[in-house]
């Protein structure tokens, strides 16, 4: 069978692999039929210091298909089910895993695709507590957009920054995978959207989105922006994944008590942090990463309820790294789906 493999850094080969036994207990044996690709594909693909990870690696760390078998013991799964599956190797027995918390997993076996073989492989067998079903009304390529990039999402926004009706929110990247869906699901509440863009097409698009207000960030200083269009009291929530760039900016758009939440560093992992002004004004700051299971169930809900991701373009599995590439280069406007 085919499966997309990692064997150096840059270096992706699609190559015939065996296909796995059938599934053991408590497992189930998935027919991946789409992925999605996220910056952590970016990161995993360029290579990064320290992350322990053996080649060749099967990449693809987003991604639905439909279950074809079922292993001893499992009875609430059936083949013909279409789910979504968790993107990462957790124990299933920690206190955060039984809590359904599975992204504080105290023995987490790696995030798939990136520490440990991934979904971009036409079988493979994952054990049943990992999949979600997805629902009526909700197709594969949606569906793939689900575990990591609405449900990292549904998480910053709802569990770490508790946003809520009523409120302003700045999304930074309004055009990317999670900042499509930030600027969406915040709307869906009622709140206040600030966005901030790389180009004036993109502006456009995130206007459509229900964005209230859009910064080219190349044109115009959005922390400057952000609190004149305030009255200079700031936002309640900044919404952060470009990193270095922004993140003091970010902490100057923050109203007195303001929440930020972070899940990515796109533009570099280090940055200064002023004390002063983080305790005088009174900060919260959320690191998230990942997602529970209820957050990708949730977010399969409001798919089927009508919230579509933005989708930037359709590839097919061979042309996985030109998705890669328009990630790379700040290109896309919405998510990057691979098909089977
Ligand atoms: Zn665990």
């Amino acid at each position: 069978m085919r499966a997309l493999t990692l064997i150096a850094d840059r270096k992706l080969v699609l190559a015939e692999i065996d296909p796995p036994p059938p599934p053991a207990a408590g497992e189930v044996q998935i027919r991946v039929r789409a992925m999605a690709l996220n910056h952590i594909d970016v990161w995993g693909w360029r290579g990064m210091a320290f992350a322990k990870r053996r080649f060749p690696l099967v990449v693809g760390a987003e991604a639905a298909g439909e279950i074809v078998a079922v292993g001893p013991g499992v009875t609430e799964r059936a083949p013909g089910d279409r789910v979504v599956m968790y993107g990462a190797l957790t124990c299933g027995e920690c206190r955060a895993c039984r809590e359904g918390r599975d992204n504080l997993c105290e023995k987490v076996g790696g995030v798939m695709g990136f520490h440990v073989d991934g979904f971009a492989r036409e079988l493979l067998n994952v054990p049943a507590r990992l999949v979600v079903p997805i629902p009526d009304g909700v197709d594969f390529r949606a569906a793939a957009c689900a575990p990591i990039a609405f449900a990292t999402v549904e998480h910053m926004l709802f569990d770490n920054a508790r946003l809520e009706s009523g409120e302003t929110v700045l999304v930074h990247a309004g055009g990317s995978g999670i900042g499509t869906a930030a600027v969406k699901m915040a709307k869906a509440i009622g709140c206040t959207v600030f966005t901030t863009v790389g180009d004036d097409a993109k502006a456009e698009k995130v206007r459509a989105l229900g964005a209230d207000h859009v910064i080219n960030y190349r044109t115009d200083r959005f922390e400057h922006l952000v609190r004149k269009l305030t009255g200079k009291k700031g936002v309640d929530v900044v919404f952060e994944h470009v990193g270095a760039e922004t993140f003091n900016g970010s902490l100057l758009c923050l109203k007195r008590g303001g929440r930020l939440v972070t899940c990515g560093s796109t533009s570099g992992p280090t940055t200064t942090l002023n004390l002063m002004q983080l305790f005088q004004q009174q900060y919260r700051i959320f690191g998230s990463f990942g997602a529970s299971m209820r957050n990708i169930r949730t977010s399969l809900e409001k798919m089927a309820a009508g919230m579509e991701p933005v989708i930037d373009t359709e590839v097919n599995l061979p042309d996985f790294e030109r998705g890669l590439a328009r990630l790379e280069g700040r290109q896309v406007f919405g998510k990057v789906v691979v098909h089977f």
